[in-house]
């Protein structure tokens, strides 16, 4: 529970109206389940965040950061700490020549827009991931193709110590749906990238291109976080799922697609227990069948 001299410090560092106590996470994932965080304040720039994080790293209060909750899991219980949330309230984007720098709460979709207007081509492939830059880079999101690490140029964090890092490319040491960030304590504050000069008609043509196949070939009319699991080396997570019969296979609300088995989706009252119930069952038949571990690709927040 947060006492109110915490909140107290809180107001001083950020306005009243960006602080939600007791605030439903379902709101706030793309799952559209997860029970009450202690605290969510939506972050509105670096300068705020620093005193933020500094403050609960001193008095040593649990906390944790999101974007557009697109690829997260909260516990029915919720989340027991405070939510930093780097959304629309910190999603600053500017274009100088072939770079873009955005804030971390930029989408994926308003950078690629960005990209698009002022005829860089590169990000095409992120129109239709709907989460920020910053969960982004952390899972080093890609599609069709694509992937941040190919455009990324600079990520700067915030680190334990409250101090700004400017990485690299390399010192972000990228791999599939991984970043170093994954790893580490650090907060993503701002994303650069370096695009390539490109036609607009081409680069619309390629967005609208790819948001044609997401529309064919996910349920995107049903809450979900996308991809459950990452794609098992020399396999596809939703072909052995399917394989293994599970298409169509449901605990309360929780389903697997039957329009693409790779996605658990929510049928619409679906609790977190039922998602990760399907989840476990999955993993399980397909270890059993195929003799494949699949690795959750969602990151689970809370007590499960
Ligand atoms: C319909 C649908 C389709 C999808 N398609 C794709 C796809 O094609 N490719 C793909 O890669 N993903 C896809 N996803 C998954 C998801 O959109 C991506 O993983 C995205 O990068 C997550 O961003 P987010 O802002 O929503 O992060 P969140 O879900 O909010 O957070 C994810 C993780 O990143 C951390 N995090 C978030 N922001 C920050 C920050 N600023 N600093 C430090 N840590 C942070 C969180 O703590 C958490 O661990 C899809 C999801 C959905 C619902």
């Amino acid at each position: 529970m947060l006492s109110s001299a915490i909140l107290e410090t809180l107001r001083i560092y950020v306005p009243e109206d960006a602080i939600h106590l007791q605030e439903p996470m379902a709101a706030h994932t793309t799952f559209r389940v997860g029970g009450p965080a202690d605290c969510l304040i939506e972050m509105e720039n670096a300068d705020q965040l620093q005193k933020v994080q500094r403050y609960l790293y001193q008095i040593e209060y649990p906390f944790t950061v999101v974007g557009n909750g697109s690829n997260l899991l909260v516990s029915d219980k919720g989340y027991q700490g405070i939510v930093l949330q780097i959304g629309s309230r910190m999603n600053h984007i500017s274009v100088e020549g072939n770079v873009i720098v955005a804030q971390a709460g930029a989408t994926m979709a308003q950078v690629a827009a960005a990209a698009w207007k002022h005829s860089l081509t590169g990000l095409e492939f992120a129109s239709g991931i709907p989460g920020t830059v910053g969960g982004g880079v952390v899972m080093n999101a890609g599609a069709y193709g694509g992937e941040l690490a190919q455009v990324v140029t600079h990520v700067q964090v915030l680190n334990r110590d409250s101090e700004f890092w400017n990485l690299d490319n390399d010192t972000m040491e990228f791999g599939y749906r991984k970043s170093t960030i994954r790893r580490q304590p650090f907060i993503v504050t701002e994303v650069t990238f370096e695009l390539t000069p490109g036609d607009p008609q081409a680069i619309r043509g390629k967005m609208e291109e790819l948001a044609v196949k997401r529309r064919e070939k996910q349920p995107l009319e049903f809450p979900s976080a996308g991809s459950t699991f990452k794609r098992p080396e020399g396999y596809f997570a939703g072909e052995l799922i399917m394989n293994a019969g599970m298409r169509g296979f449901q605990v309360g609300g929780a389903r697997v697609s039957d329009k693409h088995c790779g996605f658990v989706v929510n049928m619409g009252n679906a609790t977190a227990a039922d998602i990760i119930d399907v989840i476990w069952e999955i993993e399980e038949r397909v270890k059993e069948r195929f003799g494949v571990k699949l690795e959750p690709e969602v990151v689970f927040l809370g007590e499960f």
